[in-house]
C-alpha cells in the first residue's frame, strides 16, 4: 500500500520524532529527539509529492536531491539513499539535526500549506545514522590519488566540506585546527542537546578512513607558520570562522558575572566532555538568575544550557518581537517548553550592579520602519525602562570576522566589514586575491549556517580542483 499511495499526505499527517521527557531535557545534555524507526521514516518519506520541479531542492543551500532520497527511504533502500545524499552534502546527519528546516527545505515544501511539510531533516538524519549503523562507509575504491596536496586551515563544516570533495577527487587534504577535535562550532559551540559529540567523533573516523589527515591542537600562525604551509602545499583553503564577539556598547558590560555567549558554551562542552584544562574555566549557572541577551541560535543555546545547569530562572530579552527573531523557530519552541521566559521588545541599555552584576536595565521597544536589510528597526519607548534582576548575564549579540594578522602579508584581501574576499562567481570559485589561497564559510559570508559553510567549502574545493587542473 505504501508504495502505491499517491495520496499518503492525506492519510498520514506530518509526524515529528518524539521528544525525550521534559525532566530529562531540563537536566541532561543529550539530544532531545528520539530517532525515527524504519516504519516512521518510510511513512513520512512517502508523504513527498515528488513535485516535478522541487522547490525544496532549490531552497536547500547544498541542493540535496531530496525527493529522490525520500523515495529511496520510503522503499527502505538505505544504501542507495545514503550514497545519493553524500553526492551533495558532506555532513547530512548534522544538517538533519541542526539546519533551520522551517526556513529552508521544509519551509519550501509544497505540503507546507496546511498539510504539514515532509519531515525532510529528520529523514536525512535517519538515512545517514542508519547507514552508518549498518556498516556503510564512503566507497573510495575508484579514487586514484594524484600527487597534489592541499592544506585546509579549520576543521569546521567549511573545511570538512572542502576536504570531502578534494579527497574524493584524488587530492590529499591535510586539515589543521587549533582545537583537539574536529567540527569547529559543531563541536565547540553547538550544545549536545542539538548535536551529540559522538556524531562528529564518528565523522572523524570516517574522514580518516577516506584519507583525510588531521593535524589537531595546531594553531596556524603560532604552532606552525603559514609561510611554511604556503610553500609546502599546492593550494590552501581557509575555513577559520568568525570569532570576534559583538558588544552592546552600553555601561556595565565588563562587570563580573557578565559573559560572552561562546565562552560560556565552550566551557560547558569542555566540562561535560572531560576536555577541561582548568576547572576554573567552567561557568556554572546553578542556582543563579540568568538573563540572556539576544535572539539567535547562540542565545537559544545559552538559554537551554543554563536551564540544564540548574539556573533558578532563565530570562531571554530580545529587542524585536517573536516574529522577527533571527534563529530557528523550532529552537524557540524547545526553549520555551524547557522553561525559558521570553521578554520580547526589550532592548538592554545598561548592565547594573555594585562590583558584580545585579540586573539588566532594558527599555521597551516598538518596531519602526525597515532597515537596509529589510528588518523592522526597534525604536525605544521613552520612560519604559525597567531592571531585570540577574546574578549572571550572557551576551549573545553575534560575531564579527576575526582576520588573522598574517593575512595582509600573504595578499589576502578583506572587505569593508573584515570578511575575506573570495567570490563564488569567478574563474576559480572562492579564490582569494592570492591565487593559491581559497576561502569559504563564516569568514567569507559572515556568521551564518552549517549548511552554507559546507556548500562554500565544497564549491571552493571545486575551484581548487580547476586551479590545480586535476
Ligand atoms: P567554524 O565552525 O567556526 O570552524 C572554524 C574552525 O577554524 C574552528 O575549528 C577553529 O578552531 C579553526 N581555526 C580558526 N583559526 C585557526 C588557526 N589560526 N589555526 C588553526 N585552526 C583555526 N548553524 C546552523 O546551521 N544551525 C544551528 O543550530 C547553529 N547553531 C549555532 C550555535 C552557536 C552557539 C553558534 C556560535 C553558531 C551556530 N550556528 C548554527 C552557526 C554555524 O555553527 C556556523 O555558521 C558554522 O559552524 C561555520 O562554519 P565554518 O567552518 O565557517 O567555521
Ligand atoms: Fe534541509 Fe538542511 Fe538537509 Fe538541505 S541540508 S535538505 S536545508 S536539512
Amino acid at each position: 500500500k505504501r508504495l502505491n499511495n499517491d495520496f499518503q499526505f492525506l492519510d498520514v499527517g506530518r509526524g515529528d520524532p518524539a521528544k525525550k521527557d521534559i525532566n530529562t531535557r531540563k537536566s541532561q545534555f543529550v539530544e532531545i529527539y528520539e530517532p525515527f524507526d524504519q516504519t516512521q521514516a518510510a511513512d513520512q518519506s512517502h508523504r513527498c509529492l515528488a513535485c516535478g520541479n522541487p522547490y525544496c531542492e532549490w531552497k536547500c543551500p547544498v541542493h540535496n536531491f531530496i525527493p529522490n532520497w525520500l523515495k529511496l527511504a520510503s522503499e527502505g533502500n538505505i544504501m542507495e539513499a545514503v550514497e545519493l545524499s553524500h553526492q551533495t552534502n558532506t555532513l547530512p546527519e548534522v544538517c538533519g539535526r541542526v539546519c533551520p528546516q522551517d526556513r529552508l527545505c521544509e519551509g519550501a515544501c509544497t505540503l507546507n500549506d496546511g498539510f504539514g511539510a515532509v519531515t525532510i531533516g529528520n529523514v536525512e538524519k535517519y538515512i545517514t545514522d542508519t547507514a552508518f549503523a549498518m556498516g556503510w562507509r564512503p566507497d573510495m575504491s575508484k579514487v586514484t590519488m594524484t600527487d597534489k596536496k592541499v592544506a585546509i586551515i579549520g576543521a569546521g563544516p567549511a573545511g570538512l566540506g572542502a576536504a570531502d570533495v578534494l579527497v574524493r577527487n584524488g587530492v590529499k587534504p591535510v586539515v589543521f585546527d587549533k582545537y583537539p577535535e574536529i567540527g569547529g562550532l559543531l563541536t565547540f559551540g553547538i550544545p549536545e542537546f542539538k548535536l551529540e559529540k559522538s556524531v562528529m567523533a564518528r565523522r572523524r573516523e570516517v574522514f580518516e578512513g577516506m584519507g583525510v589527515e588531521f593535524r589537531l591542537n595546531t594553531e596556524v600562525g603560532k604552532d606552525v607558520e603559514f609561510a611554511d604551509i604556503e610553500k609546502e602545499y599546492d593550494a590552501v583553503f581557509l575555513g577559520m570562522g568568525t570569532y570576534n564577539y559583538m558588544k552592546g556598547g552600553f555601561p556595565g558590560e565588563d562587570l563580573p558575572g557578565v559573559y560572552d555567549a561562546l565562552d560560556f558554551l565552550i566551557a560547558n562542552v569542555n566540562h561535560n566532555q572531560g576536555w577541561e584544562k582548568n576547572t576554573e574555566d567552567f561557568i556554572d549557572m546553578k542556582g543563579k538568575r540568568v538573563v540572556v541577551l539576544g535572539g539567535g541560535d547562540t542565545a537559544m543555546d545559552c538559554n537551554r544550557s543554563s536551564i540544564r545547569q540548574g539556573a533558578t530562572s532563565v530570562t531571554c530579552a530580545y529587542r524585536r518581537d517573536e516574529e522577527n527573531m533571527p534563529g530557528s523557530k523550532r529552537e524557540v519552541v524547545n526553549a520555551r517548553e524547557e522553561g525559558v521566559n521570553f521578554l520580547f521588545n526589550r532592548q538592554p541599555v545598561a548592565i547594573v550592579g555594585d562590583g558584580k552584576v545585579e540586573g539588566v536595565k532594558v527599555i521597551t521597544t516598538q518596531l519602526g520602519e525597515p532597515d537596509e536589510n529589510g528588518r523592522r528597526r526597534p525604536e525605544p519607548i521613552e520612560g519604559s525602562e525597567e531592571v531585570l534582576p540577574a546574578d549572571a548575564v550572557l551576551v549573545a549579540f553575534g560575531f564579527r570576522p576575526s582576520p588573522a594578522p598574517w593575512f595582509e602579508k600573504f595578499g589576502i584581501e578583506l572587505n569593508s566589514w573584515d570578511g575575506v574576499v573570495a567570490p563564488e562567481e569567478q574563474e576559480f570559485k572562492f579564490q582569494t586575491a592570492n591565487e593559491k589561497i581559497f576561502a569559504g564559510g563564516d569568514m567569507v559570508r559572515g556568521s551564518d549556517l552549517v549548511v552554507t559553510a559546507i556548500w562554500e567549502g565544497r564549491q571552493a574545493a571545486e575551484g581548487i580542483l580547476d586551479f590545480l587542473d586535476v
